[in-house]
């Protein structure tokens, strides 16, 4: 059974209650330094009371923290109250502020060929307090290490799972951020695998929150795509392309663009055949940034490009003046670079 979420308890433990004490009890939860409902001053002792005993101050029940050694990333792992564990990164960014990089699933049934958590299958959507969890999670850690930069700038939903196939939860997690954490819509990206139904609802659904969008192309030639990304099919690409166009004509402005992330794969994507066929597509879909990633080891059979390959491929696409950059990677040495989100779950097994 779906875990049911704070607001919906605080409703039923206070029916009478007018809508701003709900706001409240968001309000309390987002606040620096306060770790649970014995901290929420704005409500009287009996309430406070009340809060401790009907509603979890957090929706998980355990959590480990591992550092990389350049301490520029650190990775936790959190325990579920169903004892499913997911993971969430915290990187620091080129303005030397903080990117989260947040789960939407428990597992991912997308199965992209590359990529570790799409080998451990799918367990179950996360809940929107789940999801907004991660960032409390974050904020409270840097509240406890205060030499540490205090500031967390940017959210990506680059963890565990296809955020798209997780809609209403993302939508809802996302308002919460956007309301109680005050980070800036352009500064919340959402990465998807391309699941091009929930990206038509996108584009007309009144209450999608205007946050960036990420998809994950990683070939722009039909057969190679759908290779590595097997959710793929015939007529992908040129969807995507008319998609895109749409897409930027609603949102694209001079702070809201479209990146298309491209994972170089030695010896699969990487040539400059590739670069030009991905060149010649970019030509079809409107102003769209190139993010190239370097493929993080995991347990694949896939290769990383070496960097003078991924080098000449970016020449290539500058040449043919595709906006394109390369991605840093973090925390290898912890697998919290992207794609290698695992958790064995093995032992939780019952
Ligand atoms: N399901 C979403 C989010 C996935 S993680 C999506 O598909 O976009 C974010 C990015 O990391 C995606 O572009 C994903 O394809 C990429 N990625 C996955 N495994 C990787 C790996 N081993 N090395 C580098 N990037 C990887």
């Amino acid at each position: 059974m779906e875990q049911e979420l704070r607001s919906q308890l605080f409703r039923k433990l206070f029916p009478q209650a007018p809508r701003y004490r709900l706001d409240q009890m968001h309000t309390a939860q987002f606040t620096r330094g306060w770790t649970g409902w014995g901290d929420a001053t704005m409500f009287s002792k009996e309430m406070r009371d009340a809060l401790s005993h009907g509603i979890p101050w957090v929706s998980f029940i355990s959590s480990k923290v591992l550092e990389s050694k350049k301490k520029d990333t650190y990775k936790a792992l959190l325990e579920l109250f169903d004892g499913k564990k997911i993971e969430t990164v915290l990187m620091l960014n080129r303005k030397n502020n903080w990117t989260i990089c947040v789960s939407s699933q428990v597992g991912c049934a997308m199965r992209c060929g590359f990529c570790a958590t799409g080998k451990m299958g799918f367990t179950r959507n996360m809940t929107s307090d789940e999801i907004v969890d991660q960032y409390r999670f974050w904020m409270n850690f840097l509240c406890e290490h205060p030499k540490l930069d205090q500031k967390i700038s940017n959210i990506v939903f680059m963890g565990m799972g296809e955020p798209l196939a997780n809609y209403e939860n993302i939508k809802s997690a996302i308002h919460a951020l956007l309301k109680y954490a005050v980070i800036g819509e352009t500064h919340i990206t959402v990465s998807t695998v391309g699941v091009l139904s929930v990206m038509e609802k996108i584009l007309e659904d009144k209450d999608w929150p205007r946050v960036r969008l990420a998809v994950s192309l990683h070939s722009a030639d039909p057969d190679i795509r759908k290779n590595i990304v097997p959710t793929s099919f015939e007529d992908f690409l040129p969807k995507l392309a008319n998609w895109s166009k749409r897409y930027l004509k609603k949102f694209g402005n001079r702070s809201h663009h479209l990146t298309y992330e491209y994972v170089m794969l030695a010896g699969v994507n990487d040539s400059l055949v590739d670069a030009k066929k991905l060149a010649n597509f970019v030509t079809t879909t409107g102003k769209i940034k190139v993010n190239l990633i370097p493929y993080n080891f995991t347990d694949s059979e896939f290769q990383k490009t070496p960097d003078e390959q991924t080098q000449k491929f970016l020449e290539y696409l500058h040449k043919h003046t595709v906006i394109a950059t390369t991605r840093k990677t973090m925390g290898e040495d912890i697998a919290a670079a992207c794609g290698q989100l695992i958790v064995a779950d093995k032992k939780t097994k019952k």
